[in-house]
């Protein structure tokens, strides 16, 4: 992304090619689509629209999307750099997504509570009305999906702002949703810079709930503002997350899971496994065969087949990978492959960066504290369940973990001990609409996807029905 006054650049981070520009939504323009948005969560009849009518619209949205799933992929591929196998996951997600709160929006039922009189009582969903939706560059469809198919189900209006790093999907996804049926003014895009019209729209005073995923950072401003203004905020932020090995392990898997964990989408994942712990007796021998694959992963284009990993999403983002790397060498780091940008001529022009493995760093430095959000692994020695423990949850994060050891019962014990939002045993990065997602500590407040998705951007009333034949005494 480049920016003039008010257009926006997308550059293809494989080759440098400009794809795309939008026009950066202007503060007025921002009052105008509020407005919009206001009157059409109060006029349209969407929030009154029986729920299994509204499931039929969200259906029709997944059927859109699956019509253009190619060319949505191409698009991310372009705007992001991720290889196309993941780009066209990414589209397969949100489509699931949308079918899913189509059906939790049939089926999601309220309840009946236990009087304590002469009455009736039970609970209803309301929206909050207006409600914003910030996303991150990393996986920008799937995570628009997940924050707009459940608001939508909720019955709110909603206002998307995709990151100014890959503007050019929201766009897609509301024409999408437009022709499927889905009101005028009910889901709208605004585009621009964080810190301006992102900000600007979390304090809009007609924004009455905000849905944030990105950095640890923005979550902090946007938390404040929420807070000061008392609505309710959702943050999804950033992680560090531990990737345990213990001597028990099935150690082909558990190797091939460290090294997809933390490369896969070039390691630009909330969830990525950036520190993996092995147990002392294996920590050589494990972090040899670990190297070994990282420097054997094919780093392409995304559009060839057999890539491996792509490029970064920019080269702005590059050099902060660039800088973290070169800050690990400064804190004592051995550089056991990558630590640069390949020298193939063919990848000039793009933000390429090579699989990185770190070694020899304390757990308190700030290679190992804070997020790198690139193809950087750090290797850290254990030596029992205790000393894993304390180290692993030494840092200010706490999103998710993966540990492999052919123990169950120690797995139980690990995984209950571990500060993590998302537990993986023997297994790692698997994430399904249907099982919560989000933070412990700075890594977020709040749960999306599942059942309570849909709860997350709705307010609980409770109704009191009077069944007395003289509720009241009247003066005679
Ligand atoms: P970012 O925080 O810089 O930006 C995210 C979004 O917030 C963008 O749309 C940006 O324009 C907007 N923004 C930034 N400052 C803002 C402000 N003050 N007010 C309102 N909006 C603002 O993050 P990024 O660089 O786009 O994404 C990378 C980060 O996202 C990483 O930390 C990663 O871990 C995190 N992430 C978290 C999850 C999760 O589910 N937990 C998923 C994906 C990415």
């Amino acid at each position: 992304m480049q920016s003039t006054d008010d257009v926006l650049v997308s550059y293809n981070p494989a080759n440098g090619d400009e794809i795309g520009r939008v026009r950066m939504t202007s503060c007025q323009e921002l009052d105008r689509i509020v407005a919009d948005a206001r009157a059409a969560y109060r006029d349209s009849g969407w929030q009154s629209l029986l729920p299994h009518k509204r499931a039929l619209i969200l259906h029709a949205v997944a059927d859109g999307l699956t019509a253009e799933k190619e060319s949505l992929a191409k698009l991310q591929m372009r705007d992001n750099g991720k290889p196309m196998g993941e780009c066209l996951g990414m589209v397969d997600s949100a489509v699931g997504t949308f079918r899913y709160y189509a059906g939790v929006c049939e089926t999601l039922e309220t309840d009946v509570t236990p009087s304590r009189g002469d009455y009736v009582s039970f609970t209803v969903l309301e929206p909050y009305g207006v409600v914003a939706a910030i996303t991150p560059w990393n996986s920008p469809l799937m995570n628009d999906a997940t924050k707009v198919a459940p608001a939508l189900a909720a019955g709110n209006a909603v206002i998307l702002k995709p990151s100014e790093d890959s503007p050019l999907l929201a766009p897609e996804l509301m024409r999408i949703a437009r022709e499927a049926g889905l009101p005028q003014g009910q889901l709208q895009v605004v585009q621009g810079r964080g810190a301006d019209i992102g900000a600007a729209l979390v304090e809009h005073p007609d924004v009455r709930m905000v849905s944030f995923t990105g950095g640890t950072v923005a979550g902090r401003v946007i938390g404040r503002t929420a807070g000061e203004r008392l609505i309710p905020a959702a943050l999804e932020l950033g992680g560090k997350s531990p990737h345990v090995v213990f001597a028990d392990a099935d150690r082909e898997h558990a190797i091939a899971a460290v090294v997809a964990g933390i490369f896969g989408s070039a390691g630009q994942s909330c969830v990525a496994g950036s520190r993996v712990f092995i147990q002392h007796d294996i920590y050589d021998e494990v972090l040899e065969r670990i190297v070994e694959r990282a420097s054997a992963l094919r780093v392409d284009f995304p559009d060839v087949d057999g890539v491996e990993m792509g490029p970064l999403s920019s080269l702005h983002h590059r050099r902060r990978v660039i800088d973290f790397v070169d800050r690990a060498r400064t804190e004592g780091g051995r550089i056991l492959c990558g630590g640069q940008i390949p020298d193939d001529p063919r990848f000039a022009a793009g933000a390429f960066y090579l699989p990185t493995v770190i070694d020899g760093l304390s757990p308190r430095s700030r290679t190992c504290q804070e997020e790198a959000f690139g193809p950087v692994l750090v290797a850290l020695p254990f030596d029992d369940e205790i000393d894993l423990v304390e180290k692993a949850n030494d840092t200010d994060f706490g999103l998710a973990c993966g540990i492999w050891t052919e123990n169950f019962k120690k797995a139980w014990r690990i995984g209950r001990a571990l500060d993590a939002g998302s537990v993986w045993i023997n297994t790692y990065k698997q994430s399904v609409t249907s099982t919560p997602f989000g933070g412990f500590k700075d890594s977020g407040i709040g749960r999306e996807k599942g059942i309570d998705g849909l709860r997350l951007y709705a307010q609980v009333k409770s109704l009191y029905l009077g069944l007395h034949e003289q509720p009241m005494k009247i003066a005679k």
